[in-house]
């Protein structure tokens, strides 16, 4: 069964007198355990078919189911149904670093001592030790964009949607934040990350296309090819 279900969703907005179709009529389904690369130019309706399945905007036409036949309430689902991205990273300015990525752990009433450990765990994985104690509008917006994605990961979602999120990534930075989403999948998470990065596509196991707010193709990637990309940064390492 699929995690989530998106069928014949359709957004419109009004600017003005002209009407602009953001997503004209999208369906498919995304599945636990797989990463899928969301792609297409800018003002494709990417960001906002994220929008739609997180509930942040609700389609004019259209569903969003979540493990078959229950419609997506966002007031339901918690950082442990999703884990979110969005390309404005929406840290708290007032949170540090380290109490930016505890809040979903805290919120679902871990254990400080639970906590400490997942935060501490992602804090490194993400080279962010160092910074656990500064605000973010003392780190640079690539540590910001790592911090979005701690907080993201460190409830172990099932579902998590990411907009953008190796824009602001040097290499090795990008491996370490693509090396955590093909984590989050094999522990039976289902990524969905709207990316225009190749390095992103080549470790992804399918890829959306959408053109003008149609998805355009739907094509899973080579298992191999997967396997092989996601090696490569070790191989490189031990040569
Ligand atoms: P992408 O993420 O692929 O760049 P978006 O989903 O952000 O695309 O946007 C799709 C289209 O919808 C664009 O033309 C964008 O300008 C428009 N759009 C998105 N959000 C709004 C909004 N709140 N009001 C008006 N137009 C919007
Ligand atoms: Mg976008």
């Amino acid at each position: 069964m699929a995690l989530v279900a998106v069928t014949e969703i359709t957004k419109s907005y009004q600017r003005g007198p002209e009407t602009i179709h953001a997503v004209r009529s999208v369906s498919f389904e995304l599945h636990s355990g797989q990463v899928c690369a969301l792609i297409g130019p800018s003002g494709s309706g990417k960001s906002t078919v994220l929008n739609i399945i997180c509930g942040w905007e609700s389609p004019d036409a259209g569903t969003r189911a979540w493990k078959g036949d229950k419609v997506i309430d966002p007031r339901t689902l918690d950082w442990s149904h999703i884990g979110l991205v969005p390309q404005r990273l929406g840290l708290l300015e007032d949170l540090t670093i380290a109490e930016n990525i505890e809040l979903p752990l805290v919120l679902l009433g871990g254990n400080p001592e639970d906590v400490a450990g997942k935060s501490g765990e992602i804090l490194s994985a993400l080279d962010l030790s160092g910074l656990r104690d500064r605000l973010p509008a003392e780190t640079s917006l690539g540590e910001q964009q790592r911090a979005c994605i701690a907080r993201a990961l460190v409830a172990e979602p099932e579902l998590v949607l990411a907009d953008e999120p190796t824009g602001n990534q040097d290499h090795v930075r990008e491996t370490k934040v693509l090396a955590r989403f093909r984590a989050a999948a094999a522990g039976g998470a289902a990524c969905l990350l709207a990316t225009h990065n190749p390095a992103v596509l080549e470790r992804c196991d399918r890829i959306l296309e959408m053109h003008d707010g149609e998805l355009v193709s739907d094509t899973q990637s080579d298992p191999l090819a997967v396997a092989r990309a996601d090696w490569a940064p070790d191989r490189t390492t031990k040569r």
